[in-house]
């Protein structure tokens, strides 16, 4: 079978792969839609290390053409919407309540890109497919679908880690899909006053349809001293949707005592991440820091869904250009990786 990805580390190509096998308890995939995702252009970079031979893409929508003989829930023909994230739900570090650990793994849930060749292909493998997988509902179009398995899921895990309360003020660092989900996200959860940081019109835009109160340009001086005086003070809660590792330094300086940063931005293994003492309080300011990975599985995905379903956000909102046909995989790639300034989300319909 055919699928778009990676030979080595800057080069992309079209490989040449076996179709995949189910085990017992999996299924066999052939997508109808699919995105990608900042992460796969990192990865294509080196960002999470050597990596070849790789079929990318972790965003899929799709119909089952193949389950493992422990399936239940499934049978071919079905149209499912897949998680990035997809756990082995047996693994105790699983099962210690964070559906991204692993037992030996960083990530280790994460295993489309990662661990195992992606969405971008005539058909993907998908572990404890009963577990992962969610049937489309009839009333949600197959791009909003597609929009909750990273995006939707990764954004609002930016909320989470923040514990965004009412009135609380927000800012999220990053405005492409990813951040603006937080701020979707960050509405939904009662924040006050919500400052989106990032440039791109189309993204200022959208930002400001999903709840932002102000936007700040990292363009136009330092992030830190431009939050720190429109707010009086600083922020209570801070979410790292995008930058480089001098924006963790900025975030923890910029969030006020007792206040959260939560990262959800990928840094990339060459980078280091320091910060004077003197921002963290000392160590004395309950600052919190925290960093978190999109949880997986079904239920997560099946409450996006919901959340979709009932009117309380859209996320295709995020898709400024959309492809057809298979071999567009290629097109809608290169597009993600060059990122012109009117991009927000590519999507492939197969
Ligand atoms: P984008 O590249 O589309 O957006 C990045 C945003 O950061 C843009 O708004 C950009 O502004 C802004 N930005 C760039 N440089 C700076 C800077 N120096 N200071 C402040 N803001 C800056 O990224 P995505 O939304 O696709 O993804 C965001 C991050 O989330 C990525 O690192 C991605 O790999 C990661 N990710 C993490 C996941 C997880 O589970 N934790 C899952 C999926 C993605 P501008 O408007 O000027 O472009
Ligand atoms: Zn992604």
């Amino acid at each position: 079978m055919r699928g778009y990805g990676m030979k080595a580390v800057n080069q992309p190509a079209w490989l040449e792969k076996e179709k995949p096998v189910a085990g017992p308890m999996d299924a066999i995939v052939r997508p109808i839609a699919i995105a990608p995702c900042s992460s796969d252009t990192h990865a294509l970079h080196g960002g999470s290390g050597e990596k070849i031979d790789t079929i990318l893409g972790h965003e899929a929508v799709g119909e089952i053409v193949e389950v493992g003989s422990l399936v239940t829930k499934f049978k071919p023909g079905d149209v499912v919407v897949v998680p990035c994230v997809t756990p082995d739900w047996e693994q105790l570090g699983v099962q210690n309540s964070r559906s991204n650990a692993h037992d030996s793994h960083l990530m280790g849930s994460f295993k489309f890109l990662s661990q195992k060749d992606g969405t971008m292909a005539e058909f993907f493998h998908v572990n404890n497919a009963d577990a992962n997988l969610v049937n489309l509902p009839d009333e949600i179009p197959v791009e909003s679908a597609l929009m909750t398995v990273d995006m939707m899921s990764t954004g609002f895990h930016g909320v989470e880690l923040a514990e965004i309360g009412f009135g609380d003020t927000v800012v999220v660092i990053g405005i492409g899909p990813v951040g603006l989900m937080a701020v979707a996200g960050a509405k939904l959860r009662g924040a006050g006053r919500i400052i989106a940081v990032g440039t791109r019109p189309n993204c200022v835009k959208i930002a400001k349809e999903y709840g932002a109160t102000d936007i700040v340009s990292y363009k136009d001086g330092d992030i830190v001293e431009q939050i720190v005086a429109m707010t009086g003070g600083g922020s209570d809660r801070t979410i790292i949707a995008g930058g480089n590792e001098k924006t963790f330094a900025q975030a923890v300086a910029m969030t006020r005592e007792c206040g959260v940063i939560a990262n959800v931005n990928f840094f990339d293994v060459s980078e280091t991440l320091s910060m004077p003492a003197y921002l963290w309080g000392l160590g004395m300011s309950n600052k919190d820091i925290r960093g978190g990975f999109c949880p997986g599985g079904a239920r997560r995905i099946k409450k996006m869904l919901e959340m979709i379903k009932n009117g309380r956000v859209d996320p295709s909102k995020l898709i400024t250009h959309r492809f057809y046909g298979f071999d567009a995989m290629e097109d809608a790639f290169k597009l993600m990786d060059e990122k012109p300034a009117d991009l927000i989300k590519p999507v492939v319909f197969i």
